[in-house]
């Protein structure tokens, strides 16, 4: 392929007028995509990290009846003698799930489990702890207790008719463990995703072939398999697409017969090897961004049929930061989820950061607890958008906003932890 000289934008520019911010490059991706329509019923087991699909209310109350918190004793307080001990006889066990079937009248106890259905006739149930077994089998307890005392009312968890699950809630253990406290073996999550993707480049060789002078290995497939691994999507890798315009053509519209979204890496500058623009250009729509962002300046965005296609630029620190950023919402958007927004937390740097106003830097950062609890943080050494270890060592991005001029050490600074599976 040509080597010729490119004039147009590249990740290394410095600010540019013309680039949208952040915040605009998401409001356009919140807005062109839609979510996905389908939807499928599955044992709840299968729905971990999927999608509700209609809020999920409860049919009862949880827990479904009174019962105990405790091991110990159920007894009525009116048995009890106010400022001195009363002695209970003892007349059966309530086990969780065995309850006690009998009435507890005046002057009687029963022993219970915890779990086990409180018993007719008590209202309180007393440690066992609290409680004393005389000789002849009595049961002394004193008359410093309260009606309700260590029962878990009905409804105390869930009432019946309360919505439990959101639409659009992504599933987590928990609310597994919830829907089956419900009695819900199935729920009608929407459809997974496909996301097929793929890298440019005449340079790439795959692993496993040697690597010839001028030649460099694919990483960008690697970490995108990763990233894309930990998220409820079905994955196509595509492999490598030779830079021209042929090739990019078919691997384009290939993609967009099975994918609902397409993302390459590369080839979206305006170089003479950059085919991603004008192969879009014929079979699709196309919005060619520049973001003010560093890395990962050029990105191509567009459609083709019903598919979304994100072209990210080729710089492996690029491509992971760019994902992050844009690629994880257009995602989330796409699976029906509600857009959760990455937390933020403050931290101290620790180190000296050049930056320039005008743009969104993400910076690769070590966070940690100092000896006040409070977040530290230091840089992973070169932070070229090329070096790709300055993310493997890193925990998490700085992120340094439009409006910072370079940081100090000391200077309070944002961080965002990764997190692939958002
Ligand atoms: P491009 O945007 O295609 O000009 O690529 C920018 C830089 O990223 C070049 O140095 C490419 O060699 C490099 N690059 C592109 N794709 C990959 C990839 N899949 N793995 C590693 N480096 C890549
Ligand atoms: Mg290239």
């Amino acid at each position: 392929m040509s080597n010729k000289i490119t004039f147009g934008p590249s990740c290394v520019d410095p600010f540019d007028p013309n680039s949208i911010s952040v915040a605009e490059a998401l409001r356009r991706i919140e807005q062109r995509v839609l979510p996905v329509v389908a939807c499928e019923r599955l044992p709840i087991r299968d729905c971990l990290d999927r999608v509700n699909n209609e809020a999920v209310k409860s049919p009862h109350d949880v827990p479904p009846s009174p019962n105990s918190a405790m091991d110990g004793f159920a007894v009525a307080i009116d048995s009890l003698v106010a400022g001195g001990i009363a002695e209970l006889d003892e007349i059966g066990t309530a086990y969780a799930g065995n309850p006690f079937e009998g009435e507890c009248n005046p002057g009687q106890c029963v022993r219970i489990m915890t779990g086990a259905l409180i018993p007719q006739g008590t209202d309180a149930v007393v440690m066992q702890e609290q409680a004393e077994v005389t000789e002849s089998g009595k049961i002394r307890i004193d008359g410093d207790h309260r009606i309700g005392e260590n029962i878990r009312q009905a409804g105390e968890d869930v009432q019946q008719g309360d919505t439990v699950i959101d639409a659009g809630a992504r599933l987590s253990p928990a609310d597994l463990g919830v829907l089956a406290s419900l009695g819900i073996a199935q729920l009608q999550v929407k459809r997974k995703p496909v996301v097929a993707f793929f890298s440019t480049g005449d340079e790439l060789v795959s692993l496993g072939e040697p690597l010839e002078p001028g030649k460099i290995y694919d990483s960008n497939r690697y970490s995108l398999h990763g990233m894309l691994s930990r998220m409820a999507v079905d994955i196509v890798d595509m492999g490598v697409i030779p830079d021209d315009l042929d090739s990019m053509r078919e691997a384009l519209a290939k993609a967009a017969s099975r994918a609902d979204l397409i993302i390459s890496t590369g080839g979206v500058s305006v170089g003479e090897a950059d085919y991603i623009k004008p192969a879009l250009e014929e079979i699709g729509t196309t919005e060619f961004w520049k973001i003010a962002i560093k890395p990962g300046r050029p990105l191509t965005f567009g459609q083709i049929d019903a598919s979304i296609f994100m072209g990210l630029p080729g710089n492996p620190v690029a491509v992971m930061v760019t994902f992050s950023q844009f690629v994880m919402p257009a995602i989330e958007v796409l699976s029906g989820a509600t857009l959760r927004r990455p937390a933020l937390f403050r931290a101290r740097a620790l180190d000296s950061m050049r930056k320039k106003p005008g743009r969104t830097e993400f910076q690769r950062g070590i966070a940690s607890l100092d000896e006040n609890n409070q977040w530290q943080v230091g840089k992973t050494g070169k932070q070229g958008s090329g070096i790709l270890t300055s993310m493997s060592r890193a925990n998490c991005f700085i992120v340094l906003p439009d409006d910072n001029s370079g940081v100090e050490p000391g200077d309070e600074v944002d961080i965002q932890f990764f997190d692939w599976s958002r």
